[in-house]
């Protein structure tokens, strides 16, 4: 080998070396490249798969959260499950107990439900069950006799109750099913077109409902019973009275001496006092029953008022308590209600104010509140100085048979019907009665009323008093009353003069030169005799007037010669007024007596007052004899009605006083025949009676009859019968 060929092969074995050594280098260049690359792509893979190895976590995390909340879901759809049909299971039983049928019907009206109680009554007929229609079961209950259907035809009534239905609130409706038994069939439209049928069983309400209407008609009956009972008792009662209080009245005119008045008396309180039990007792009993009629007429409040009070004086001053009247100076008097019913009001609660007070006073006042359309608006009072009323009592003792005192310890008479009546008379009179007291000190009672106006006004009472009698000395301890009277004297433009002792008085009555000396006969430091004796020599010429409680000791107070007039206290302000002024009563009788003569059958008076009564109970004829001794008049008496028809046509009679309940003929009808006659068409007729019902007074009047008394007749109004309704000019003391 030449050197040049072997440098020339090394140099080719060189480049061979330096080629194949770049190629490595590449090649070495080209690996790490791809090892970087494949590192990168590694780690893109790793994070790729850490990425995926989180979401699949996750995912497994999900997966498992939802099969656990898949696992509780399937739980709860079985406990659901159970649930409703643990509900379903109870709504069953529980619509199967219902003692009441009930069933759903669909839109389509077909029966989807009925629970035991409603198919019971189609026990015969199988085809009653979910799915027959509803037009069916009416079919059924029509044409097989399940239903009574009364007088409806079976195509009528189905027709009614598919019409029913149409209505958009179904109204309930009676069925009565042929075995007795009734039902209400109540059914209701529900929201998706269904209807639900409730059928009440209410042949135990039905059964009790008769059992309450025929228990209702036997309380009537026996209401009606208890009335009428009360009524007859009434009377019963009332007809022996007659003869106890009238006698006893008549007994207490005749000359006595102090022991056998005080007896005859007791005999007339007694007799009064068993009397106003009865009618309270008689009033519960028809207020009772709805049967309290008030009888509205035209009458004069002040005398009512002072009609009550000189009732009650005797017991009030038995008490030594002073009772006055306050009577509004610009109430009017004459007003219109039932005076009857206002008496009965103010003598329960003047009566009670007396009863329940020791010492002082009791004091009514009628006070006008002002006018309406309707009439005087009226509020009256009554006042006393007495024990008073506990608080807690204060609303019971409106109540029945309430009394504040229990019955062990009572110190006070009294059947506790009293104040329950007057409210309720109160009341039906459109007031309200109320109670204002303190325990120790006293009590007011009160209540206000709207009466109309009467048309009669009555008289206008003088404003101010005759020129001659201006100065007035009046002699009083007690202030209020003294206070009141003073008032009144000064609004009639009066010098008026108080005293409130005999010392002062006469003092005064040296001074002041009254020509009028009212003396209050209760002065507790005088004796009255004496007081009146001393002032008639000190105020010569004046007039004397003593206002007493005790007609009695008045006229005892008489018998010493002092000349004095009297006037019950508490006074009617007219009364005084034609004490002073008594030309002017004469002067009205003087004018009114001629009138009244004119009558043709008065104009001689030739002959006496013909008076025919008919009673058949002899000791009331009795009475009615003497009530009537000291008049002049013809008194004929018939014991039956027949007999007085006969005698009446006999007789002729100015008036006739005729007993309602007679044996043979009773009074009505007596009247009826007496009123057939010519002669007896206009006669006044009084009918005397124990029965204070509405419908028997009704029955009266109806009966031609033109007044009525009731029984026990007392004088003074037998006096007021004639006075009023006999003919004028044969009795002058009587007429007006
Ligand atoms: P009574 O027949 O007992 O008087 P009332 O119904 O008239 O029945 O009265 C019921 C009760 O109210 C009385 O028993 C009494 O306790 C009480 N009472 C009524 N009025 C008064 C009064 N003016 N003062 C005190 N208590 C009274």
């Amino acid at each position: 080998m030449t050197p040049s060929s072997f440098t020339e092969k090394l140099i080719r074995e060189r480049r061979a070396r330096l080629r194949a050594e770049r190629l490595y280098e590449q090649v070495q260049r080209d690996l790490r490249i791809m090892n970087a690359h494949l590192r990168e792509h590694a780690i893109t893979l790793s994070e790729q798969v850490i990425a995926q190895r989180e979401e699949l976590d996750i995912v497994r995390g999900h997966a498992e959260t939802l099969q656990g909340m898949n696992t509780q879901v399937s739980q709860d759809l079985q406990v659901a499950h159970s649930e409703a049909d643990l509900a379903t299971l109870r709504l069953r039983e529980a619509v199967e107990t219902l003692a009441d049928g009930f069933a759903v019907f669909d839109k389509d009206q077909k029966l989807v439900l009925a629970n035991r109680a409603y198919l019971s009554v189609f026990r015969d007929f199988p085809e009653v069950q979910p799915g027959i229609r509803y037009l069916r079961v009416l079919e059924i209950c029509a044409y097989e006799g399940v239903v009574a259907l009364g007088e409806t035809t079976c195509d009528e009534w189905v027709a009614a109750m598919m019409s029913r239905l149409q209505a958009h609130d179904i109204t309930p409706m009676d069925l009565h099913f042929s075995n007795g038994v009734s039902v209400r069939l109540m059914d209701r439209r529900v929201a998706n077109g269904d209807y639900v049928s409730l059928v009440h069983n209410i042949t135990e309400t039905l059964r009790y409902q008769a059992q309450l209407i025929e228990a209702q008609k036997r309380a009537e009956a026996a209401v009606e019973a208890k009335s009428a009972f009360l009524a007859n008792m009434s009377h019963e009662i009332r007809t022996p009275m007659n003869g106890v209080v009238g006698m006893a009245e008549l007994l207490a005119e005749t000359s006595l001496d102090a022991e056998q008045r005080s007896y005859a008396e007791t005999i007339s309180s007694s007799g009064q006092a068993l009397l106003a039990i009865i009618n309270d007792i008689l009033d519960f009993s028809k207020m009772d029953a709805g049967r309290l009629e008030l009888i509205p007429q035209p009458f004069d409040l002040e005398k009512t008022i002072h009609d009550v009070l000189n009732l009650l004086a005797t017991s009030a001053r038995a008490q030594r308590i002073e009772l006055i009247l306050d009577y509004d100076l610009f109430l009017p008097t004459h007003l219109v209600a039932d005076p009857g019913r206002v008496r009965q009001v103010l003598t329960n609660l003047v009566g009670n104010a007396i009863k329940f007070t020791e010492s002082g006073y009791v004091l009514v006042r009628a006070v006008g509140v002002g006018t309406t359309a309707e009439g005087q608006v009226v509020t009256m009072t009554v006042e006393d100085t007495g024990i008073g009323i506990p608080p807690e009592y204060r609303d019971d003792i409106f109540a029945e048979f309430s009394q504040v005192e229990q019955k062990a310890t009572r110190r006070y008479e009294g059947t506790g019907l009293g104040l329950a009546i007057t409210r309720r008379i109160v009341t039906q009179m459109g007031g309200k009665l109320w109670v204002e007291s303190e325990l120790g000190v006293g009590s007011c009672f009160g209540f206000t009323l709207e009466l109309p106006f009467a048309t009669d006004q009555g008289q206008a009472e003088a404003l101010s008093l005759p020129p001659e009698y201006k100065s007035v000395l009046l002699v009083s301890d007690h202030l209020i009353s003294r206070d009141i009277i003073a008032r009144r004297l000064k609004t009639c433009a009066a010098k008026v003069t108080t005293a409130s002792n005999a010392p002062i008085s006469l003092r005064l009555a040296a001074q002041a030169r009254p020509n009028v000396v009212l003396i209050d006969q209760d002065l507790s430091d005088a004796k009255i005799s004496d007081l009146l004796a001393e002032l008639q020599t000190c105020c010569a010429g004046a007039k004397l007037v003593l206002l007493c409680s005790s007609l009695i000791e008045a006229q005892a107070a008489r018998a010493s010669g002092t000349a004095f007039d009297i006037l019950p206290k508490p006074f009617l302000w007219r009364d005084f007024l034609s004490l002073l002024a008594p030309e002017a009563a004469n002067t009205k009788l003087a004018i009114t007596a001629p009138a009244l003569c004119s009558d043709p059958d008065t104009l001689t008076l030739t002959r006496k007052l013909r008076v025919l009564y008919a009673e058949d109970n002899k000791t009331n004829r009795l009475v009615f004899s003497k009530m009537l001794s000291a008049l002049e008049i013809d008194l004929h008496m018939a014991e039956n009605g027949r007999i007085a028809v006969e005698m009446f046509k006999k007789t002729v009679p100015d008036i006739v006083f005729m007993d309602v309940s007679m044996p043979e003929m009773d009074g009505r009808t007596a009247t009826r025949e007496i009123r057939a006659m010519p002669e007896g068409a206009h006669v006044p007729i009084v009918a005397l009676t124990a029965h204070a019902l509405k419908e028997e007074i009704d029955r009266i009047l109806d009966a031609g009859m033109n007044a009525m008394l009731t029984k026990p007749l007392k004088k003074s109004e037998l006096w007021t019968a004639l006075r009023d309704h006999a003919p004028p000019g044969f009795l002058p003391s009587l007429d007006r």
